[in-house]
């Protein structure tokens, strides 16, 4: 089953591929080239070389964190640096895993649609990516697609992507695809000098399997110099215009600025032979790439936010979570510095009083913020933290788990519950007498999503002249994306609400979930059910995390 009928003829693909080290930020690089191509169709695709079918189930310590779907897919946090470039919604086809390749291909032989042939790592896995790469961009109308390939070239995993990527571009032919090629060019200690060696290596790696890259990136602390521009480009067979700049940058908002200065735009057009398409418009995002990078001298200006979580081993965890607070910051004309707190060890500091101890370390704090989460560890450390910056009146902010948490310590401290608790604990071993938050089976989308998650895109609807609604603008009704499988139970709904909780955001079809709380008593306390930073942009901020920082800003003029 050959894949040359399935091109559409129209679409042009550029292939991103990585050499030398992982880390280097294939993604940004990738999105930033998308957002400098912002006059055409451009869909994004993932390739990744692991075989889950999705990184679901995959720990965000070891893959930093999950990003989630307008229509429910989860997928590899580069989708987040996708969406906020680009400005579109991610779709689940976008991302193509190994796992995701080998199932299809293996649920096919056994619908019988191989019959009688032995079916081969090549041609047929590459027949399955070049299949879906082809499909994609057919059913999305793309003028480009943009396919990531994850991991370095050389790694094994995704040896089958780079085939499939060469294999692809001799059915659409030079004119209709461009290898871009993201290295490493390091400085090593002492020598004052830009190395292309390794590049040289990497670039020869591609060569061998039958690529050869028109445009490479030497991702770099320093500009690339004439010199070694010159160099990389006699090795790698191109005009040393095409190496460009991967210059370090304070924000990666300046990433597609850099390259655009670089001349990538016209590489790409000469390339792919497109004419008198004239390049983006940049101006807002320059605007807010300046105020990102903005040195404040008054200290007023700079607010400290504690994340009080639990995955502190990888900022990738809360990949989300700091691009919402650079991009409210940035649209607030202020600066944001992080206060990370590691909620498992929130509770046992040493001689002290729990409640004191957390007070300390908020007392210098302009917000707080509890993401998301699962399971009992680190839990009472987050139950905690929400009690102080409820008693304390700091601004909060709880996402999905955050909003239950807010919730259950709500219930024990002002609804005289004290053993409330959510349901989800008792997985691990802990008995729960009163499950504030609890899993409601038997309703239609836990059905059909396999009784796993809720995840996705729904609506919330605002309740009237709630704090909620003035957050959003006045808006009657809000779509927000989430992950969860627990929420409010309604048997305590009517008893939270008695003692002053309000629940400002509900969903309609499914009118017993709480999506949004708030307790009009304080400055600002807010809990979502829902994921905001999954849809904050630097020309759109989510609204949650801008008006939680103007109610820092607030507080840090308190504080003096
Ligand atoms: N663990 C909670 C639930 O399953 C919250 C999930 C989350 O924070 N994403 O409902």
């Amino acid at each position: 089953m050959g894949s040359d009928d399935c091109y559409n003829g129209k679409s042009k693909f550029i292939f991103i591929t990585g050499g030398v080290l992982s880390g280097l930020g294939k993604g940004v690089a990738a999105a930033s080239i998308g957002a400098l191509l912002s006059r055409f169709r451009v869909i994004p695709v993932k390739c990744d070389g692991y075989l889950n079918v999705d990184p679901g189930t995959m720990n965000p310590i070891e893959h930093g964190e999950v990003f989630v779907l307008d229509d429910g897919g989860e997928v590899d946090m580069d989708f987040g640096h996708y969406e906020r470039f680009l400005h579109i919604n991610g779709k689940s086809e976008w991302s193509l895993t190994m796992g995701k390749v080998f199932s299809t291909l293996i649920d096919s032989e056994r619908q019988g649609v191989y019959a009688g042939t032995t079916i081969q790592f090549i041609p047929h896995v590459a027949d399955v990516i070049k299949n879906h790469l082809f499909k994609t961009a057919s059913k999305e109308s793309a003028d480009i697609m943009l396919v990531e390939i994850g991991g370095t070239v050389g790694d094994l995993e995704n040896e089958f992507f780079i085939e499939a990527a060469r294999q692809l571009s001799n059915i659409v032919g030079p004119d209709n695809c461009i290898f871009v090629h993201l290295t490493y060019v390091p400085i090593p200690n002492g020598t004052h000098e830009q190395k292309s060696k390794p590049t040289q290596m990497s670039v020869r790696g591609l060569n061998e399997r039958g690529i050869y890259p028109d445009i490479i990136i030497g991702r770099c602390s320093e500009p690339l110099s004439p010199k070694i521009k010159e160099k990389i480009a006699l090795y790698g067979n191109i005009p040393s215009k095409n190496v460009i700049s991967g210059l370090d940058m304070e924000s990666v908002y300046e990433i597609p600025l850099s390259y655009q200065e670089e001349g990538i735009l016209d590489i790409i057009f000469k390339k792919l032979k497109i004419v008198g398409v004239s390049s983006p418009r940049m101006d807002e995002w320059k605007r807010l790439v300046e105020v990102c990078k903005r040195k404040y001298e008054d200290p007023k200006k700079t607010l400290t936010v504690a994340l009080c979580g639990k995955y502190m081993q990888l900022e990738d965890s809360y990949a989300s979570i700091r691009e919402a607070l650079v991009h409210a910051a940035a649209n607030l004309n202020v600066a944001c510095k992080l206060k990370m707190l590691d909620t498992e060890f929130l509770n046992k500091p040493e001689g002290k009083d729990v409640l004191e101890y957390i007070k300390e370390q908020l007392a210098d704090v302009d917000a707080v913020i509890v993401p998301g989460g699962f399971g009992s560890r680190g839990m009472e450390g987050k139950i905690s933290a929400i009690q102080v910056a409820r008693e304390m009146n700091i601004p909060f902010l709880g996402i999905c788990y955050g909003m239950q948490l807010a919730v259950v310590e709500y219930a024990r401290h002002k609804c005289g519950i004290p053993l409330a608790n959510t349901a989800e604990v008792e997985s691990d071993g802990i008995e729960v007498k009163e499950p504030v938050i609890a899993f409601l089976p038997g309703l239609e989308y836990v059905k059909v999503l396999g009784g796993t998650l809720r995840k996705g895109g729904y609506d919330v609807f605002l309740k009237k002249n709630s704090l909620a609604e003035k957050i959003y603008n006045g808006a009657s009704v809000i779509r927000e994306r989430f992950r969860h499988r627990y929420e409010v139970n309604p048997l305590y709904i009517n008893k939270l609400e008695e003692n002053g909780l309000t629940f400002s955001g509900h969903s309609v079809k499914e009118d017993n979930i709480m999506q949004m709380m708030e307790i009009s008593e304080h400055p600002f306390f807010v809990g979502c059910q829902f994921h905001p930073e999954l849809t904050s942009t630097l020309l759109k901020p989510s609204p949650l995390f801008y008006n939680l920082l103007k109610a820092g800003e607030i507080r840090r003029n308190e504080r003096g």
